[in-house]
């Protein structure tokens, strides 16, 4: 081992790399990370840590319009972008400051550099030095993907969107996933204009559709609007600098931001992996089998690089993995089968499990449960948007198989939820279960 610099040289500073390079460190190994933008990676960067920050700094427009119904008297209301803006980011430092104590704690070594791998066990820093290590860790992440169209570049991704130098009164964004939902809620609660136009007319891909036909009308009520089936052809800026925006056949329409969320693909340019003989995928992504390893025996790769599930607690899961694997002996590997999952959109959705066509098709016989409610304090405030809970069943074993809702809190109670899922619990364990009343959350013990 003494005859390499490092027992694990770690490409990014992510979520993914942080905890592998953290725990491989524990169990004894020499470790160092090089990074060449922030420590913390996307996800306290520039993505779920900021991005719920956002959330909670617009949700008060919704308490704030409510609070008259419970005798609160709100005048004078104002919002200023530029100190949730600020806030947000000197938070975003306090938190990269926290992973560098981490990494300095636990004395893990970080350049602050970009690094390519430059063969089996050997990195190259930016700055020109070579470092060898007995194992590399690629945790490089990954990066928004641009359609190609005429204008793109008057266009921001979700790498931009958290520093807008001040609040956009029309938003459009392009696609309907994740990214899209949750900023077209953010810009809509802030009092923007907001039309969302995607290349299909389904949004938010793989969860249950009754949950996504919810979140259609109710965001639609709030008065986002919606453009299906025809993708941004093209982006033009005017000479006050807005924008004019076409799609499909359409008269043009303009916008003073275009937040394009059209999926991220695995940041594998320029890595050096064909030194080492690994060749990539079709996404760009880093092929690796069930714990981590690449075709060549020194080489790991973990989170959003590996195209797998791009959601940071699997990426910490799989770094977590890989250093027990390496340093702990304890080899393991990383379950996929139970990753409960949200989007924060207002009101959020969550969900767990099989959605009900899934259940259908890998299980034949099944129950389904639902819940369709209106919380009490959306009837307290006259707010007719109404939550909807699911419960998939298998009618055989009476296994539950899925949950899935929308509401308000839905994420804060699915997390709970779960549990119930991945221990394998049945209809009759939550039947059995007693009510905690007035809840949300009740409902699921409910439904018969
Ligand atoms: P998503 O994969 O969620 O959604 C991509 C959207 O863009 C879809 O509506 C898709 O349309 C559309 N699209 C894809 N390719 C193109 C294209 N070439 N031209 C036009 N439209 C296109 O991606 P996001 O960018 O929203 O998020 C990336 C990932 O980050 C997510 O998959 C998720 O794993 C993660 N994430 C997780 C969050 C969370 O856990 N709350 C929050 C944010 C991100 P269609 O479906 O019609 O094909």
């Amino acid at each position: 081992m003494t005859d390499n610099d490092y027992d694990q040289f770690v490409i990014g500073g992510g979520s993914g790399g942080v905890r592998a390079s953290r725990i491989a460190a524990s169990h004894g190994a020499r470790v160092a990370v090089a990074e060449e933008f922030r420590i913390g990676g996307t996800c306290v960067i520039r993505g779920c840590v900021p991005k719920k920050l956002l959330v909670y700094g617009s949700h008060f427009a919704e308490e704030l319009h409510d609070a008259s119904h419970y005798g609160w008297s709100v005048t004078g209301m104002t919002f200023d972008w530029n100190v949730l803006r600020d806030t947000v980011l000197r938070d975003v430092d306090r938190l990269e400051a926290a992973y560098t104590v981490t990494l300095d704690n636990n004395k893990v070594d970080h350049f602050k550099e970009r690094a390519e791998v430059a063969g089996p066990n050997t990195v190259t820093l930016a700055s020109g030095r070579d470092i060898t290590a007995k194992y590399i860790l690629i945790a490089t992440g990954g990066w928004p993907v641009m359609p190609h169209f005429e204008g793109n570049e008057h266009c921001i991704t979700s790498n931009e969107v958290f520093h807008l130098p001040s609040l956009p009164k029309r938003v459009v964004v392009q696609g309907a996933g994740y990214i899209a939902m949750e900023f077209a809620g953010i810009f809509n609660a802030l009092g923007c204009h907001v039309i969302v136009v995607n290349r299909s007319e389904t949004l938010l891909r793989g969860y249950d559709e009754a949950l996504r036909d919810r979140l259609l009308q109710i965001t639609m009520a709030r008065g986002i609007e919606y453009k299906f089936n025809c993708p941004i052809k093209r982006v033009e800026k005017l000479a006050d600098d807005s924008l004019m925006v076409t799609v499909g056949d359409q008269d043009p329409f303009p916008a003073d931001v275009v937040l394009v969320a059209t999926g991220r693909r695995p940041k594998t340019d320029g890595l050096g992996l064909e030194s080492a003989g690994i060749a990539l995928g079709k996404n760009g992504e880093v092929p690796v089998d069930d714990f981590s390893k690449t075709s060549c025996d020194s080489i790991y790769a973990v989170g959003d690089v590996t195209d797998r599930v791009q959601l940071t607690p699997i990426a910490i899961r799989e770094g977590h993995a890989v250093a027990d694997t390496l340093f702990g002996g304890n080899p393991r590997s990383t379950a996929y089968d139970c990753i409960p999952s949200a989007v924060f959109s207002q009101p959020p959705l969550a969900s767990v499990g099989l959605t009900e066509g899934q259940a259908r098709n890998a299980h034949g016989n099944i129950k389904v449960f639902t819940s369709d409610f209106r919380p009490m304090k959306n009837v307290f405030a006259s707010r007719q948007e109404r939550g909807l809970y699911k419960l998939v069943v298998d009618a055989g074993t009476d296994r539950i198989l899925g949950i899935h809702m929308i509401g308000p809190d839905a994420p804060e109670i699915l997390q709970a939820a779960a549990i119930a899922v991945q221990a394998k619990l049945t209809k009759a364990d939550f039947d059995a279960t007693v009510a905690l009343h007035p809840s949300m959350a009740e409902e699921l013990v409910l439904m018969r």
